[in-house]
């Protein structure tokens, strides 16, 4: 596989960066996920917009200009084959030569990683079909979950108990009201209306999210964005995740107890098939 690192492509076990990497010693970096499908790249625009915000809630500067993220996707793309998949781009403070709580000066170059991980099908994954079984347990990630930063120990934590227990992931809760999962925004439907957190600092806006609620109301169908419990969860009609490598992901079981009929639902499915579709479409 080739892979770039700040400029260069290079076969992957060929591609350093410096132990002094702050977002090595710190997780001081971020990080966007973009889907590939038939070879083009999903909701670019909107990763892009996230990346910068997130650069910017941290004080960095943003190393490559837009021009340069898409040729590099696409080069990556090109040399490594993929057809379906996704690419990975995260870009971390940089080597300041020692370890300092305090940012290194301005200048110091950021250090950018890009690669690609193939997922041959990605739009057909069966358990689409089948929905996910999940489990809740608190959230206990900082408070900036907004900023897209590589600091995911608590999410893959939470990824290893719902494992354990024998299910596909964990819905996160703060006082009471489910924030989202590990890795992807959370939604329930109940009598014909979508509900699903608000945004704020309290969870990553998805660019997912941002579709998939733009094509529900092009659909004409009624959402509500405000925050809901398990219970309420349980006692809905359908439940779903969405996120830019599940893209619309059913839900049909939370600790235990079936969501609705058990059995993957209308409104998740319809969305999948927009969102697939429309995205599909505007891919570039
Ligand atoms: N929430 C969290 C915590 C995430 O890590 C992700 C994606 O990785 C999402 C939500 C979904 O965001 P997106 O639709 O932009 O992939």
């Amino acid at each position: 596989r080739t892979v770039y690192v700040n400029g260069d492509y290079l076969p992957e076990d060929q591609a350093t960066v410096s132990v002094f990497d702050r977002g090595f010693l710190m997780a001081d970096g971020v990080y966007e996920v973009v889907s590939v499908l038939d070879g083009k790249l999903l909701d670019f625009d909107g990763h892009l917009v996230r990346l910068k915000r997130s650069l910017d809630e941290l004080s960095m500067d943003n190393p490559l200009s837009d021009d340069d993220y898409l040729a590099a996707f696409r080069a990556l793309v090109e040399r490594n084959g993929i057809t379906d998949g996704m690419i990975y781009l995260q870009v971390t403070r940089g080597n300041p030569g020692d370890r300092d709580f305090a940012y290194p000066p301005a200048g110091t170059r950021p250090t950018v990683v890009m690669f690609t991980q193939s997922k041959p099908g990605l739009a057909d994954a069966p358990a689409a079909k089948t929905g996910w079984k999940i489990i809740s347990i608190p959230d206990q990630r900082w408070a900036r979950r907004d900023i897209k930063t590589v600091q995911l120990l608590y999410p893959s934590m939470a990824k290893m108990e719902a494992k354990a227990r024998g299910v596909d992931d964990a819905w996160l809760v703060e006082d009471g009201l489910v924030t989202e999962g590990t890795s992807n925004n959370t939604y329930i439907v109940k009598n014909g209306t979508i509900v699903t957190r608000a945004l704020s600092n309290d969870i990553l806006h998805g660019i997912t999210r941002a579709a998939v609620l733009r094509f529900a109301a092009e659909a004409q169908m009624q959402v509500e964005e405000r925050s809901f419990t398990i219970a309420e969860a349980q006692a809905a009609d359908e439940a779903f995740i969405t996120s830019a490598s599940a893209f619309v992901m059913p839900v049909v079981e939370i600790d235990g107890a079936a969501v609705g009929t058990g059995q993957v639902g209308p409104v998740a499915t319809r969305l999948r098939e927009i969102y697939l579709e429309e995205s599909r479409k505007a891919a570039i």
